[in-house]
């Protein structure tokens, strides 16, 4: 698998213009070069060429990124931001033996999550489907094997096949854990190897963002991933909710395609849509890990939640687990976060 050291390349290619600066929510809330990619590049550069050894200082700054993937989009130089950081905690990953305990005990959660999902993929083998026109995978990641997704998929005459996926692994890539993030990768082909070749369904943006990025570090050929939302928009589903809804919607880093969120969201009969200010920036899930930098994360979670309420809807819909957690704990009871194809699935007529 990759390295840091095979990146050189790349982080050389920062020619430090500083546009990252404009974008970054942790530079905006710092002001502190170290922060932010333009900085974290010049840090790794120092330890490429040996002038500089990983040390917990560097990781601090490593750790403040939430992996939002804003810089990358706006960055002249294309440079994967994400990718470069998860190789740089590898770094410190590989030293550490705090790191290695705290991916352990990550590790014991998430099976403990899969034992469950197990079930629920038996419940779904029991009772099997009327026959349809098409048929995928779904992936259903940490969540287990969501109803609402199946309920949609079929009301477009397509049937889905439930097999017992574990996590696509993101946790452990974003800490470094290459050898953990691997072993998922691993679990997954040879689960879909069983199934033959269909397109693989994901309803949590981080699970198709992830899963899209295996074959770059596994060598495997491409998988067809897509998102319930091109599924309904291609099929041109009328939706229609069974009475009025107000809502807002937070726009995971890691959804790929929002058009056909927006699509899904101001076409739906009886749903108005009502767009908040950022909708697009960071929930701050990975400064939730991040419990040194309270005053920091506290000024991220605060903009969101005032944006939120600046909307005036008590609804506010997602499409990522992790932002749907995150949001959930900081809404105080003043507003419900739900899953967007979760809430389509119980309000459609
Ligand atoms: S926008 Fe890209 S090229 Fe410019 S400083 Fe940031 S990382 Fe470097
Ligand atoms: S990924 Fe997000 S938080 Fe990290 S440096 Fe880029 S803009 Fe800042």
């Amino acid at each position: 698998m990759k390295t840091l050291f095979d990146c050189k390349d790349e982080i050389h290619s920062c020619s430090k213009c500083g546009l990252c600066q404009s974008v970054c929510p942790i530079y905006k809330i710092t002001g502190n070069d170290c922060t932010v990619s333009r900085g974290h590049f010049i840090m790794l550069r120092g330890l490429i060429n040996g002038e500089l050894k990983m040390s917990k200082t560097i990781n601090r700054y490593l750790d403040l990124c939430l992996k939002c993937s804003a810089c990358t989009d706006f960055c002249p130089s294309g440079i994967d931001v994400v990718d470069i950081i998860a190789l740089a905690k590898a770094e410190y990953f590989r030293l550490n033996k705090t790191e290695k305990l705290k991916s352990g005990i990550l590790k014991f959660i998430l099976n403990s999550l899969h034992a469950i999902n197990k079930l629920k993929a038996l419940y779904f083998k029991i009772f099997p489907h009327k026959t349809f026109e098409k048929r995928v995978i779904y992936f259903g990641g940490c969540g287990g094997i969501n109803n609402s997704v199946i309920q949609i998929l079929n009301s477009m005459n397509i049937e889905v096949i439930t097999p017992n996926f574990e996590c696509c692994g993101f946790p452990f890539f974003v800490k470094g854990d290459m050898e953990t993030f691997k072993k998922y990768m691993e679990g997954f082909y040879s689960v879909l190897e069983k199934y033959g070749d269909y397109d693989v369904v994901v309803n949590c943006a981080t699970c198709e963002k992830t899963l899209s990025s295996y074959s770059k570090w596994h060598g495997r050929k491409d998988i067809r991933i897509k998102n319930v939302f091109e599924y309904i928009k291609e099929n041109n589903l009328s939706l229609e909710l069974a009475k009025p809804h107000k809502v807002t919607y937070h726009k995971p880093c890691n959804l790929k395609n929002f058009d056909n969120v927006k699509y899904i969201l101001e076409n739906t009969k009886n749903l108005e849509y009502i767009e908040m200010k950022d909708y697009d920036s960071c929930c701050g899930l990975e400064g939730i890990a991040n419990i040194k930098e309270r005053k920091i994360m506290s000024k991220l979670f605060s903009a969101k939640h005032e944006n939120i309420r600046a909307t005036g809807v008590k609804t506010v819909l997602t499409s990522c687990l992790a932002c749907k957690i995150t949001l959930g704990l900081f809404s105080w009871g003043k507003y419900k976060v739900q899953d967007f194809v979760e809430f389509l699935a119980k309000n459609v007529k």
